[in-house]
């Protein structure tokens, strides 16, 4: 039996939305679990992130260019952004437009790259936007419900070694000891990350072939509006 001291009771690594949910919900559960979420990024949120870009009428509005639609089927995002008070709307635009309206209601139709699992997703069911807001600012909340300094930014865990009493987490600066350690990076980046004992050929083989680069979002601004 251990009887040593842990520097936290769980390292979290990451905090895109899955890391920063899973932060939550530890917090939700019972607040005397120590945690911390390491981040290699200089920012929060990952793959939810928003730019600023001119747009119309000389105002420059930030955009998403990550994630941002949202559906009912997302049960446990859904249920997040409740319990953070965070408004979603209907998916209908200024001008009176629904994702539906386009392509025959396919919001996602082509030939030359199959759906991801094997479903289009058809424009319907996509029935959230997050109304004025971009998604970064669910981060950005369920950050602050955690509480910020929970948080390291620019911190890349560069080794994770696991023996009989502890794990331990190594970043270029520091090391911590800790019970348990949740993973919440995409799968090719868990190659960067040295475990020991290593992962298994099978593990090493799946996050190989799990790529999200594939993935590319465009945004166009109009000086006006160019239809209607
Ligand atoms: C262009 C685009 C559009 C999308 N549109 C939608 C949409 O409309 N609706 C939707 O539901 N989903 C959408 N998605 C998918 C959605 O954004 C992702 O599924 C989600 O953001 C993934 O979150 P995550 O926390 O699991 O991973 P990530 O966001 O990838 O977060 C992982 C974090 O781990 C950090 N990290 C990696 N390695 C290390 C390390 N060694 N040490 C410390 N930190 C590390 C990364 O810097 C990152 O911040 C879209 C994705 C893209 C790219």
């Amino acid at each position: 039996m251990y009887s040593g001291n842990f520097d936290y009771d769980i390292i979290i690594v990451g905090a895109g939305i899955s890391g920063l949910a899973a932060a939550h919900a530890i917090r939700e559960k019972d607040s005397n679990i120590s945690f911390l979420v390491l981040e290699g990024n200089d920012r929060i949120g990952g793959r939810v992130h928003s730019t600023l870009l001119k747009a119309g009428k000389n105002r420059v509005l930030p955009f998403d260019t990550g994630g941002q639609f949202i559906c009912e089927q997302q049960i446990h995002l859904m249920q997040l952004l409740r319990k953070l008070n965070i408004v979603t709307e209907e998916n209908v635009n200024d001008y009176g437009f629904t994702l539906g309206d386009f392509n025959e209601g396919q919001f996602y139709k082509t030939d030359s790259m199959p759906p991801i699992f094997g479903e289009t997703i058809h424009a319907e069911d996509i029935i959230q936007f997050l109304g004025k807001n971009t998604a970064p600012e669910i981060c950005d909340k369920i950050a602050a419900a955690i509480g910020i300094t929970n948080i390291k930014t620019n911190t890349a865990v560069e080794a994770i070694q696991r023996n009989e009493f502890y794990v331990l987490v190594r970043t270029a600066e520091s090391e911590y000891k800790c019970q348990y350690v949740i993973l919440a990076v995409a799968p090719e980046h868990m190659m960067n990350i040295l475990f020991y004992p290593p992962l298994t050929d099978a593990k090493i083989t799946l996050y190989r072939r799990m790529h999200y680069k594939e993935c590319v979002k465009y945004v166009i601004t109009y000086r006006e509006v160019p239809f209607l």
